[in-house]
């Protein structure tokens, strides 16, 4: 059976979409936003997920970042602005393919089949869920991280930048290119923000975030996750 995730603060949207998949033997679980998104995604292994990107508690775009951190689910955007622009900021953070509001459910239909069927035959790489140093362990796929055997509560931002170098172990990522990922194209010459963003995750992670074990800075260039 395929399981679908729909994203999605509309009841109503949700109840349509609810009984057309659940006709379509599709299994389905519901989110109204992108937390809970986040949470049911991590738990259920959905096949798909159908996203709305205008919720109540995040942009939609970072939902995808962040599933796109451990995931590659397809992902179908739901749309209900036609501004291009949104649907391009959506297709570079991570998402498949997108539709406009309000469309057929049989054009749904057709692009969520064609989505699931792109993924099929690709094999997936092993994904880095869990990386445990001597110091932390971060947990992608449950978004826990703990240090001496405690939580450290990172925000949605210290997740992004901690997945990016997490899954690059030893490998300088340039200061661009975690701007690019993390912030967008637009922000590619914020590197004050890169210095804040690293300083607070040494705080959390680092036992002396002074003199880093784990996250290290290559001067001019960019960052490196040692393990
Ligand atoms: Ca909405």
């Amino acid at each position: 059976m395929t399981r679908v995730l729909v994203v999605e603060d509309d009841p109503q949207l949700v109840r349509a979409l609810v009984i057309n998949l659940r006709a379509r033997k599709y299994g389905v679980d519901a989110a109204p936003d992108g937390t809970t998104a986040l949470r049911i995604a991590a738990a259920r292994q959905p096949d798909v997920v159908l996203l709305d990107l205008g919720l109540p508690d995040m942009d939609g775009t970072d939902v995808i970042k962040a599933l796109r951190g451990w995931t590659r689910v397809p992902i179908v955007v739901l749309s209900a602005r036609r501004a291009s622009d949104e649907k391009v900021a959506a297709l570079d953070a991570g998402a498949d393919d997108y539709i406009t509001k309000p469309f057929s459910m049989n054009e749904l239909l057709a692009r969520l089949r064609a989505a699931v069927r792109r993924t099929e035959d690709i094999p997936l790489a092993p994904e880095t869920t869990f990386v445990t140093t001597e110091g932390f362990t971060i947990d992608l796929l449950a978004k826990k991280a703990t240090r001496d055997g405690h939580d450290v509560r990172l925000t949605p931002t210290e997740w992004h930048l901690m997945e990016i170098l997490v899954c690059n172990p030893g490998r300088l990522i340039t200061q661009k290119q975690l701007l690019q990922e993390v912030w967008g194209a637009s922000q590619s010459d914020k590197t004050n923000y890169l210095r804040v963003y690293m300083a607070q995750l040494r705080r959390k992670l680092e036992a002396d975030p002074a003199h880093p074990r784990y996250l290290i800075t290559e001067p001019g260039m960019g960052y490196r996750f040692e393990r």
